[in-house]
């Protein structure tokens, strides 16, 4: 039976951790084989493995190391030729340095009694129904082979065969561009596999010491001791570090081998010591998998005889760092109309500056130690969800389904969506062509109507913005861009049709297209002058063909002025007037009027002549 044991731990929290050697106990030694595995031993042991318990193991490679000996994985769960939707994946990475090997050895030990204990053993049988476990006992095939057996101390077969450190291969989040180290082909694999499976917890086995150390491993001054250099989910990460320590049989002593001095058997990486481009950050930092290091003995090459208490040492750590994946909250983002999943959904929690994805079919899994937590789950095209979660010390963690409504009556259609942007003169017809488009795509958040007619019968088409287009809501201030005043001015008209559709189309999916919808009336009138405009021509630089309006007025003179009101530049045109009434229908707060000709921003007063728009706007 589990028990629970309750351990101070650093900080406020309580910590409990299961300890599950009472029910490992009893297990017999079954036929481990407790010596040194080679290459050529190692592979025939996976593969005989493999051949015995073919309903949950499954043995592939990842790639090749330098020398072109297979980085094998074994995979082990119930169903080992499919993924499960919501079934978590985790994996152990043994002998990453060539000379450490007793993660090597006890990772097909682990190999061995979930093959004999599937069905028998509850404890196991549960790990293997409700996780896909991924083992790979040797990351570097190549530097084993070079190291001198039963050599404790010496570096022989640390690197891989083109002398590289593989724990210093990775990118690194504190190293410039330049100093990134060139990956090699193990760690490129290794990289591979990162990016294509959704792993959420990895453990990373070394030795030369019995510790469990996490992230992050270094920091960025690189000080070479002592620099605490704390993830986001620091507090999970000392839990999952507990979590081995604690399981197992001495290394929560903390001080087992010469210098060691590690309260409750942990350590955060960079404080012990400054490692750039280790394996576990890179996991953290570039998916969703996280990983710690476990240094396993004080001796990196131990002679055969000491395997066995090697093996007893770590057993139970060994399972109950693969049960911690069921901590934290976990379950689907799925769409509410259609009950799909959503993959690549964001999963946030406050206050944590750490974000997690969802799978393929919207399941996720986010690692949180006991707590209360705000968890927000987001993705294109829906709207958000939160979710207030007490995740409490229950092993099994918590269910948090998200349903997200979709934002599809809202959204273009694909093909809409993908074709690029056609930058072309709107005439007419297709200016309004183009508006209603905005419209159709963007229904809850626009408004399109006319001021009304200019001199000639066109529509000054106006396209509105706002969370409730169409009313002026108190606290919420009014904005207006006006376009081709001037009918041969035509950059600005094309321009307050490409913002349209740009305001319509990041709607809810830009924070700051969204935010400024959510509090400001945009009023975007492209064309006051459409009969002027349709007098220009395309190419025309310099003159004033369609310019004024049909009846040869230039609007820009054409309003009521401010130092002169009784000289008035022929009789209000019926554009100039429809533009005064939209001004004093609403409380306008800010407004520009596009124009060409120069390229420059021109404020008021405009001079003390000319009656101008810019005036009135202002009076
Ligand atoms: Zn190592």
């Amino acid at each position: 039976m589990a028990w629970l044991v309750d351990l101070p731990a650093v900080g406020k929290t309580w910590i409990l951790i299961v300890l599950v050697s009472t029910l490992l106990v009893s297990l017999p030694a079954s036929g481990i084989e407790f010596k040194h595995h080679n290459y050529a031993s190692m592979t025939d042991y996976l593969r005989r493995l493999a051949a015995k318990c073919p309903n949950i193991f499954r043995l592939g490679s990842i790639g090749k190391s330098v020398q072109g000996r297979q980085l094998w994985v074994m995979r082990v769960t119930d169903h080992p030729d499919i993924f499960e939707p919501g079934e978590p994946r985790f994996k152990y990475v043994g002998n990453m340095h060539g000379n450490e090997v007793v993660g090597r050895e006890i990772l097909l030990y682990l190999l061995d009694i979930l093959c004999e204990e599937y069905g028998h053993n509850s404890t196991l049988t549960r790990l293997v129904d409700t996780v896909d476990i991924r083992i790979m006992p040797s990351l570097n095939p190549d530097g084993y082979e070079r190291s001198s057996p039963h050599a404790c101390g010496e570096r022989r077969g640390r690197t891989n065969a083109h002398n590289v450190d593989l724990n210093r291969n990775f990118p690194d989040q504190f190293l410039p561009k330049s100093k990134q180290p060139k990956a090699e082909p193990e760690t490129k694999a290794m990289m591979d596999w990162i990016g294509k499976e959704p792993f959420v917890l990895s453990g990373n086995l070394h030795g030369g010491s019995v510790v469990a150390s996490y992230p992050f491993d270094d920091s960025a001054n690189h000080q070479l001791q002592g620099a605490y250099s704390g993830a986001p989910d620091n507090e999970m990460f000392k839990l999952l570090a507990h979590i081995y320590a604690n399981n197992h049989r001495t290394m929560f002593h903390g001080n087992l081998c010469r210098g060691d001095n590690f309260p409750g058997g942990i350590t955060n990486g960079a404080h012990w010591y400054d490692v750039p481009g280790g394996m576990e950050d890179y996991n953290y930092l570039h998916s969703n998998c996280f990983e710690i290091t476990m240094e396993l003995s004080c001796c990196k090459f131990p002679p055969a005889s000491q395997l066995p208490t090697e093996w007893l040492n770590n057993r139970e750590a060994l399972i109950a760092y693969i049960l911690a994946i069921h901590r934290g909250v976990k379950g689907f983002v799925r769409n509410r109309l259609t009950n799909e999943g959503i993959p690549g959904a964001v999963i946030s929690v406050k206050s944590i500056n750490h974000d997690v994805k969802a799978a393929k079919h919207g399941d996720y899994w986010r690692l949180l130690p006991p707590g209360k937590y705000l968890l927000t789950a987001h993705a294109k095209g829906y709207d958000a969800q939160s979710k207030e979660v007490v995740v409490t010390n229950c092993t099994d963690g918590v269910t948090v389904d998200f349903s997200l409504r979709p934002l599809s009556a809202k959204l273009p259609s694909t093909a809409t969506l993908e074709q690029p942007l056609v930058y072309e003169h709107h005439s007419r017809g297709q200016l309004r062509t183009a508006l209603e488009q905005v419209i159709r795509r963007c229904p809850d958040i626009t408004l399109l109507h006319s001021l009304g007619t200019s001199v000639e019968g066109r529509q000054l088409w106006l396209i509105e913005f706002a969370r409730q287009p169409g009313v002026h809501i108190p606290g919420v201030p009014e904005f207006k861009y006006i376009g081709n005043m001037h009918g041969n001015e035509v950059v600005g008209r094309e321009m307050l049709i490409l913002l349209a559709e740009y305001l319509c189309d990041n709607y809810r999916t830009d924070a700051q297209v969204t935010k400024l919808i959510d509090n400001t009336r945009i009023h975007l009138l492209p064309t006051m002058n459409p009969d002027g405009y349709a007098r220009s021509h395309e190419g025309d630089v310099a003159s004033v063909t369609g310019r004024y309006n049909a009846h040869s007025v230039d609007l820009n003179r054409n309003f009521p002025d401010h130092f002169h009101p009784e000289h008035s530049r022929g009789p209000l045109q019926k554009e100039t007037k429809l533009v005064m009434q939209w001004i004093r229908s609403l409380p306008f707060v800010l407004s520009a009027n596009l124009h060409n000709g120069a390229l420059v921003a021109n404020y008021p007063f405009d001079d003390h002549k000319t009656n101008s728009m810019a005036h009135f706007a202002e009076r």
